[in-house]
């Protein structure tokens, strides 16, 4: 179980601390865990003059999996944009080949007030959004802007080929079968040919996965379910597009950016994980970040690449002691609970562990 470690910038260091000191426990009990260490973002900038460079790039490609924290800050916005960190985490993404992006949405019900939805709405949530990464309209060509007519016209192509739908349908259906065995694949079928070529084709795969329930749900409708009925989801898989709004839209149906962790897996299901939250610039360095999505990304590598489902199991029901004891994070502090710092959360968790 070789993993890349790359604590990144701002609060990275601080949090991938925390998850480093869970998987050595894990170590410590039996996990063939080994981790080495490379810079990304800025940190790789200042070190290397690349946010990500050759070290790195040789270390994420030997290993069988990637933890990250988070890159960027205020330092880097001027540099040449080829130079700044968020380019580091696009050329990591595109060289390892990771077309499915996993972002679970999780409110424990002892953080449902931190939602702006009713709590009875969300409490106990537990939704995964599979995006598919790679293609779509953010990558489809013929694009651009042009003169046409005498007026300006902008242009951009959307497809997909079966293959491509295949592929992201597998990850969902699996991620369901390590679940609630429901999967609800989003698309525009009424309107988009290219969305009806995604509907007959997860139609058509699913068979392949008898316990897994199939619905599809078109997008418009998908994103008032999720404010609407947020858990009459299990998994719900989608395109590169319609995907990066539905879960931005599901993450905030919790509330609270310092709980949510993500995956993005290749074909074998290697993987980078790594909170859905940034660098957080205005808390970097004093010990006030909280580790627990860094912590739960470990969880998810545990699940998904190395196939430990009672390793991860175990990592989650640790988190849910420490916030069941009452134990808050600035992000997550409410009156009635304990505040604590980075280090503190990392040693409740390795005691609930
Ligand atoms: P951010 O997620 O870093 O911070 C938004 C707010 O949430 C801040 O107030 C921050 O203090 C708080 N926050 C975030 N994570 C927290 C945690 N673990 N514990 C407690 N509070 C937390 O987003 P931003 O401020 O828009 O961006 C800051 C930098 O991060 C930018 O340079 C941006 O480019 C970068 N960024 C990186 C990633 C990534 O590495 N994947 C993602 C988003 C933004």
């Amino acid at each position: 179980m070789k993993i890349a470690v790359l604590p990144g910038d701002g609060i990275g260091p601080e949090i991938i601390e925390q998850a480093k000191r869970v998987l050595d426990a894990l170590r410590s009990d039996g996990l063939p865990i080994e981790m080495e260490e490379a810079p990304l973002g800025g940190a790789a900038y200042d070190q290397y003059g690349q946010p990500y460079p050759e070290v790195t790039q040789k270390l994420a490609r030997e290993a069988d999996a990637i933890l990250l924290g988070a890159v960027g800050g205020p330092q880097y916005d001027t540099l040449d944009r080829p130079l700044r960190p968020e380019r580091g985490l696009l050329a990591i993404r595109k060289d390892l080949n990771l077309f499915a992006n996993l972002r679970p949405a999780i409110l424990y019900p002892e953080l449902a007030n931190a939602s702006t939805l009713k709590p009875e709405v969300v409490a106990g949530l537990d939704i995964l959004i599979v995006r598919e990464l790679t293609g779509d309209i953010y990558f489809g060509q013929p694009r651009g802007v042009e003169v046409r007519d005498g007026e300006r016209f902008g242009f951009n192509t959307m497809h997909y080929t079966e293959s491509e739908i295949r592929r992201i349908g597998r990850v969902a259906f699996e991620a369901a079968m390590k679940r609630n065995k429901r999967v609800c694949s989003v698309d525009k079928m009424n309107v988009l040919e290219t969305t009806q070529l995604w509907r007959d084709v997860m139609t058509e795969l699913a068979p392949e996965y008898p316990e897994v329930e199939l619905t599809h749900m078109l997008v418009d409708n998908a994103a008032m379910q999720l404010v609407k009925a947020p858990k009459q989801f299990d998994v719900m898989v989608t395109g590169n597009m319609f995907g990066d709004i539905l879960s931005d839209e599901a993450s905030m149906l919790t509330g609270s950016i310092g709980m949510l962790p993500s995956a993005s897996l290749d074909a074998n299901n290697k993987g980078l994980y790594e909170p859905s939250h940034g660098s957080a610039p205005d808390i970097a360095g004093k010990g006030v970040a909280n580790p627990l999505a860094t912590i739960l990304s470990a969880a998810m590598m545990l699940r998904y690449t190395f196939n430990q489902e009672q390793a991860a199991q175990r990592v989650e029901n640790a988190v849910k002691a420490v916030l069941a004891q009452g134990l808050r994070t600035g992000d997550i502090y409410e009156p009635g609970t304990k505040r604590v710092g980075t280090r503190e959360m990392g040693d409740a968790v390795l005691a609930a562990l």
